[in-house]
């Protein structure tokens, strides 16, 4: 997709702050962060929206979700739970899914937003 900006950003037309990649996916901060730690995760390839994913995007989703915990653990934001059971730490998993679900960007993307409180509220991706 020629004027898409994450695809842009895939084919590294357009800077990003990088925390991961692959042959398939790519991870990168958020540019406008609602919390400590906000990452996206996007597919290399363009998919417009979740909402166009069917049984062929399996494997893909299945690799843009298994990446979370190692990198919000990467970018500390990683859950711990102690012997007692106690957890600390954490993040949302989120992916918007057309206006009514305030989708901005037409690109596949799925966010991690973490860290310690507090966090921007009143915003698209919260
Ligand atoms: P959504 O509302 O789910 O479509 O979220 C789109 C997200 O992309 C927003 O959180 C934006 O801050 C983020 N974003 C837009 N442009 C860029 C960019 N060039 N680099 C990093 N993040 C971006
Ligand atoms: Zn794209």
């Amino acid at each position: 997709m020629t004027d898409c900006i994450f695809c842009k950003i895939a084919a590294k037309q357009i800077p990003s702050q990088a925390i991961y990649e692959d042959e398939d996916v790519l991870a990168f901060k958020d540019i406008n962060p609602a919390a400590p730690v906000h990452f996206l995760i996007i597919p290399k390839q363009h998919v417009a929206t979740l909402s166009q994913c069917d049984a062929s995007h399996t494997a893909i989703l299945g690799k843009m979700l298994s990446l979370v915990p190692k990198l919000a653990q990467e970018q500390g934001c990683g859950v711990a739970v102690d012997a007692a059971g106690a957890a600390a730490g954490g993040y949302k998993t989120l992916i918007n899914s057309g206006p009514d679900g305030g989708q901005e960007v037409y690109h596949l993307h799925l966010h991690v937003i973490g860290g310690p409180h507090p966090w921007r509220g009143q915003r698209s991706p919260l």
